[in-house]
């Protein structure tokens, strides 16, 4: 029989040859390092048999897929060595998932697991791990499936194959067996667990079975694997990383924000987070002034007659806070939308008028589950940078294109790089294919123009319109989405929204939602992680620390703040009687971008030593000179 490689070379081999096989053909050193096999452009174990006229590519340790492969492995030895430990347990499913694995436990009754009892799993693992047993598949008809783990009091299993029966008219189930542990599974796996060659056991949490709140309550253990060792500390060494930057626990530390279980998903800023947040809306309404953008103010609270007009009544209402008024069912506003379209059809406008780019940092509220919400980045309360261009199909890649410009200027600040994604029509959409060919088209032209490389997610744009997501990757490799340019058609269909053309008759305007920021919270949240709490100089809520040395030295230190506080800059002077070792390293906790400490030789010189954050003593300079140097630093938005 024949296979074909990637590489189009067609491999002869003997009839009932299998993957293996296949490696082995090609070489031993290829054999030793296969993990598995693609065939057709399916994964599958190296041990089964190939069909004639397959193409075919061998996976090792090299492939993008052989991390999720050995994950998976790494969640069967987890089920062994629990079973082994904790005989009774009844297993679920253990998939691999981003960064790692897990595995769902019924543990019999009177066992209790905790993180404490995580290590002796581990060495359990180790064995099995040490012995490389192979993974052995095997096919049995669902009948026969069902007498075996009904045996087994393996309730969870059974349910999954009754599932598969009526969902899918399964026939017959594939199990793998490692060691003495059988496992449902559809695979594939590694040809045996030697191949996990390094993994940890992280945490342990609740799960409902089928994420079902109304079923048993399962115990999470969560893991992962890498294929070394190296690879896997630098993994454990970036969590650490990313624990110690927690904006939660820096937003505290930082004297920032707080929670409270009085208004869950909501921040309560205290000063100095209110003046960061308060900096960054400024930031966006001195980009946007110059860009055209006009800020409004809309309402928070709108009968259910908009939210009906809108859509949000029908696809979104859940996600609601709704009250009432004088019999009216009112609802407060998630998005700014459609405040602003109402606000926009109020009006006569003519085409000279448009574009008309109204920006308004609303305060909106979505009823988020309590259980999804997380610190700043998943609130119920929040402010976007958010704007709404109106304008003509004819303006819509000039529109397109300044909010990229926009985007991009704004994220350089902050030394993010963006990745833009292109996102084109679902299946499920409003407007003809005409309409869809222009819009895509335009999206297209911005992007080109402005030279930026794009993905293109076919498919998953709006209902109402294309769509361009931008994403940056923070300081620990960590990729979150920001800014949003979305095109829409059907909001000013629904609120009847028109301008006067030239040829003096009624046209439809297109919508363009955009949010660069996202939400502030979030962003708010997303850079304190990423500079791990050192905010840049121009953002940083106290800029400047004066420490006098002795309490004699106060008076001049008081002088030193006024007139760099008069110049614009936001000082605290620490006069407090503590030494002034431990003055200096509690504004390095309060990561005080520069430090300046005055003592008999400052007030002899009347002039300052300055110490910077990161960089130490700099040396001594007037306060003048050195208020025009700061300036010059927020005025130019540098660290
Ligand atoms: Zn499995
Ligand atoms: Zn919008």
């Amino acid at each position: 029989m024949n296979v074909t490689l990637p590489d189009g070379k067609v491999l002869e081999l003997d009839s009932e040859a299998t993957g293996a096989d296949a490696a082995l053909a090609i070489g031993p050193g290829l054999a030793k390092a296969a993990l598995a096999i693609t065939v057709n452009g399916e994964i599958r174990d190296l041990s089964r048999e190939l069909p004639d006229g397959a193409t075919i590519s061998i996976i090792t340790e090299k492939s993008d897929e052989a991390l999720d492969l050995i994950r998976h492995d790494a969640a069967h030895v987890l089920a062994t060595a629990v079973i082994d430990l904790f005989p009774g347990t009844k297993v679920s499913i253990g998939p691999a998932i981003e960064n790692g694995f897990y595995y769902d436990f019924e543990f019999p009754d009177g066992v209790t697991l905790s993180e404490d009892d995580l290590p002796r799993i581990e060495e359990r693992m180790k064995v099995h791990v040490k012995a490389a047993e192979p993974f052995e598949r095997s096919e049995l008809s669902v009948e026969d499936a069902l007498v075996r783990f009904r045996e087994l009091g393996e309730d969870y299993k059974v349910e999954l194959i009754e599932d598969l029966i009526t969902n899918e008219g399964a026939q017959t189930v594939s199990l793998y067996r490692n060691g003495d542990f059988v496992d449902l599974c559809r695979g594939p796996h590694a040809p045996a667990t030697g191949r996990i060659k390094a993994f940890a056991l992280q945490s342990v949490a609740g799960a409902y079975w089928r994420g079902d709140s109304t079923r048993t309550m399962l115990t999470r253990i969560y893991g992962t694997a890498f294929l070394s060792r190296k690879d896997l500390e630098e993994h454990l060494e970036l969590l650490e990383q990313a624990k110690a930057r927690d904006h939660r626990k820096l937003g505290r530390e930082l004297g920032l924000f707080r929670f409270s279980e009085v208004s869950p998903g909501s921040a309560f800023w205290l000063p100095k987070g209110t003046k960061l947040f308060n900096e960054l809306v400024s930031l966006s309404r001195e980009m946007g002034e110059p860009r055209g953008y006009q800020e409004v103010k809309t309402p928070q609270l709108y009968d259910a007659e908009l939210w009906r007009l809108s859509g949000h009544w029908d696809k979104y209402r859940e996600n609601m806070f709704l009250t009432e008024s004088e019999d009216h069912q009112m609802g407060l506003k998630p998005m700014n939308c459609p405040g602003h379209a109402h606000l926009f059809g109020a009006q006569q406008w003519s085409y000279r008028d448009l574009p008309v780019r109204y920006s308004e940092p609303g305060l909106l509220h979505r009823n988020e589950p309590s259980g999804t919400l997380h610190g700043l980045l998943r609130v119920r309360h929040f402010c976007q940078d958010d704007a709404h261009i109106f304008c003509t199909d004819e303006q819509i890649q000039d529109e397109v294109a300044a909010c990229l410009e926009f985007a991009f200027a704004t994220y350089r600040l902050f030394g993010l790089e963006p990745k833009l994604e292109l996102s084109t029509r679902p299946e499920q959409r409003l407007g003809d294919d005409e309409l869809w060919d222009r819009a895509e088209a335009a999206l297209s032209s911005a992007l080109d123009s402005g030279g930026h490389e794009y993905v293109v997610n076919e498919g998953d744009g709006a209902f109402y319109g294309p769509k361009i997501d931008l994403h940056i990757t923070d300081s620990l490799g960590r990729s979150w989405q920001l800014g949003t340019v979305q095109l829409d058609y059907s909001m000013p269909e629904r609120f009847d929204l028109s301008y006067a053309g030239a040829d003096n008759a009624d046209h439809r305007p297109v919508m363009i939602h955009r949010a660069l920021m996202g939400s502030y919270e979030r962003f708010i949240g997303i850079l304190i992680e990423h500079y791990a709490g050192a905010l840049p100089f121009w953002l940083a809520p106290v800029q400047v620390q004066v420490l006098p040395v002795a309490d004699r030295h106060s008076p001049f230190a008081e002088e030193v703040a006024a007139e760099l506080r008069a110049g614009g800059l936001s000082v605290e002077a620490d006069t407090r009687s503590e030494s002034i070792g431990r003055r200096i390293r509690e504004a390095e906790l309060a990561k005080t971008p520069v430090m300046l400490i005055v003592g008999d030789r400052e007030v002899e010189s009347g002039e300052v030593s300055v110490r910077e954050r990161g960089s130490g003593d700099e040396g001594a300079e007037t306060v003048a000179g050195l208020l025009e140097r700061l300036n010059q630093r927020v005025q130019d938005r540098t660290a």
